[in-house]
């Protein structure tokens, strides 16, 4: 038996998330790109299993969180996942700076208000991690403020999971160099001309300050009761496998079932049948 995907790319709990020493053009637990395509095929259709029976099931949920910087591949993990999800039962919600508003509530008011309901797969691209990156590297508030948030959102998801949601948290991991090249894809091409933000250029100047972050978040908050993963995101073909690996196991342990209502199923056919009024 080889190695699960969340065995291979989890931050243990308790350990340094040891950014430097992943490979952002790895791709561990795969022999090649076709290999990972048949096998992300099939993945998406088990994924579309399970994602059924956990709806028709309604009693909990599953969070997938997505984190990474510009261009790192949350829309593109987004929709591949979306290819197998039925809408019905997802629900995406992306965060973007906190209006006014929100900035006068506690920074975890916005998430409580968008976490799935039983039954649902939520997706967050992006989340309350910003709250301890992109704040502490803009200086957004100080570090009296954003260090406190590490315990808190501990408790959080740890309550979150107690309560049946289950969260899969995803670390998009691409290096400088890909960013720079999917940074000029996006001015070079027409159809994605309107994805690029100057500012992004801002964020990609601080990259070792986001890297230092970004590592104390994922080790601080790598917990039993809400792991993170550290997806390899260099390669688009491995972001989905890898995605569509967590999920699946992730799903496989809840093991959802359909409900099995007790039904008299012979009346009820007799009653179907007899069922159209005539005039
Ligand atoms: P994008 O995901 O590229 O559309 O951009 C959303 C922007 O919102 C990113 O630059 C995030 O860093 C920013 N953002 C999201 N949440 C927060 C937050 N809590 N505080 C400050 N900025 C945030
Ligand atoms: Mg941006």
């Amino acid at each position: 038996m080889g190695r699960s995907v969340r065995e291979r790319l989890v931050v243990p709990p308790g350990t340094p998330a040891g950014l430097a020493g992943r490979d952002p053009s790895g791709t561990p637990g795969v022999r090649s790109r076709k290999a990972a395509e048949r096998e992300t095929a099939k993945l998406q259709e088990r994924l579309a299993d399970l994602q059924e029976r956990l709806y028709a099931e309604r009693a909990r949920s599953l969070l997938l969180v997505l984190q990474g910087m510009d261009t790192s591949g949350k829309d593109g993990a987004i929709k591949h996942a979306f290819a197998s999800l039925s809408p019905s039962g997802t629900k995406v919600t992306s965060f973007k700076a906190p209006t006014e508003v929100e900035l006068r509530h506690h920074f975890l008011w916005r998430i409580r208000k968008t976490v799935p309901e039983p039954g649902q797969v939520g997706i967050f691209n992006r989340s309350h991690y910003e709250d301890v990156v992109v704040v502490r590297v803009k200086r957004l508030a100080p570090r009296t403020v954003w260090s406190k948030r590490f315990a808190e959102i501990n408790a959080f998801e740890e309550r979150l999971a107690r309560e049946g949601t289950t969260l899969v948290k995803v670390f998009l991991h691409i290096s400088p160099d890909e960013q720079r090249e999917r940074l000029l894809a996006r001015l070079e091409d027409p159809s994605k001309r309107w994805k690029f933000n100057p500012g992004d250029l801002d964020d990609r100047a601080r990259w070792a300050r986001f890297r230092t972050a970004y590592e104390e978040a994922l080790t601080r908050c790598s917990t039993e009761a809400a792991p993170w993963y550290v997806v390899p995101a260099d390669r688009n073909w491995y972001r989905n496998w890898a995605i569509s690996g967590l999920l699946v196991e992730t799903l496989e342990d809840l093991a959802p079932a359909y409900p099995t209502p007790e039904l008299d199923l012979a009346a009820l056919r007799n009653r179907l049948e007899g069922s159209i009024a005539e005039d």
